[in-house]
């Protein structure tokens, strides 16, 4: 079973005279371990499409399963559940400021219960090592760079073994190397764990690290193809 199976994904905005759809009949399937890139210009619908399948939005038409839940008419319960299992990471690392890194990492490992705070800062410490960070481990946000700051949000998302790492504009604030550092540990650690990514991105300069580019247009999906080695 493919982690993510979407069929005749269609949704709106508003209502009455002000509805607005913004997907139109998206299919979209994720194969185990697969890395794809959604591209597409500014309000495509690439956000929205993130959202859904990553449960922070009810569905309005279509079908999608994601890890075994089917997400057509589920309860906030199930939603909440699904969330717990994705690791998502965002333009802007939303990383607690008054926490320091390895507090921002250990914190992601709480709802999960099973582990002791002891173990879940040794987890947090080694994911942060993973992510070449092992010397800031105690720094708060305001004292690392941008491109630190994501990698410690990499770290975050990756930390709980997720079954789906789910990434919107990662490398939107940053430069070009380390945008390209960050989305190649991404992959590298996804990689090792076989942990599917979706990362959303007009940043051409990534594009090398997808097995797929999928593009969007106007709510659609216009293109989507196995990436080229060369590319
Ligand atoms: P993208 O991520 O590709 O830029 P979005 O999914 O953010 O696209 O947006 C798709 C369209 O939906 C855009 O026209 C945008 O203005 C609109 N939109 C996004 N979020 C909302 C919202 N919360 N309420 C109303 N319209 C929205
Ligand atoms: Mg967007």
């Amino acid at each position: 079973m493919n982690p993510v199976e979407l069929r005749g994904i269609t949704f709106a905005y508003g209502e009455g005279e002000l509805r607005r759809e913004v997907l139109r009949q998206v299919d979209l399937s994720i194969g185990a371990g697969e890395i794809v890139i959604l591209t597409g210009p500014s309000g495509s619908g690439k956000t929205t499409l993130l959202t859904l399948i990553g449960a922070l939005r009810a569905m309005q038409d279509g079908s999608a399963r994601v890890l075994g839940q089917e997400l057509r008419g589920a309860e906030e319960a199930a939603r909440v559940r699904l969330r717990r299992r994705i690791g998502f990471i965002f333009q802007n690392h939303n990383l607690l400021g008054f926490l320091t890194a390895r507090q921002n990492v250990a914190l992601a490992l709480e709802l999960d219960g099973s582990l002791d705070e002891r173990a879940r800062m040794e987890r947090a410490a080694a994911m942060l090592g993973a992510v070449g960070l092992a010397d800031h481990l105690d720094k708060v946000p305001a004292k690392l760079s941008g491109g630190q700051r994501q990698r410690v949000a990499v770290a975050r998302a990756l930390v709980g073994r997720p079954g789906l790492v789910l990434a919107d504009e990662p490398t939107a604030a940053l430069d070009k190397r380390s945008g390209q550092e960050v989305v190649h540990l991404m992959r590298d650690l996804a990689r090792k764990e076989g942990t599917p990514i979706l990362l959303v991105t007009h940043d051409p300069r990534i594009l090398d690290i997808a097995d797929r580019v999928v593009a969007m247009e106007d709510g659609r999906i216009v293109q989507d193809a196995t990436a080229s080695p060369a590319a």
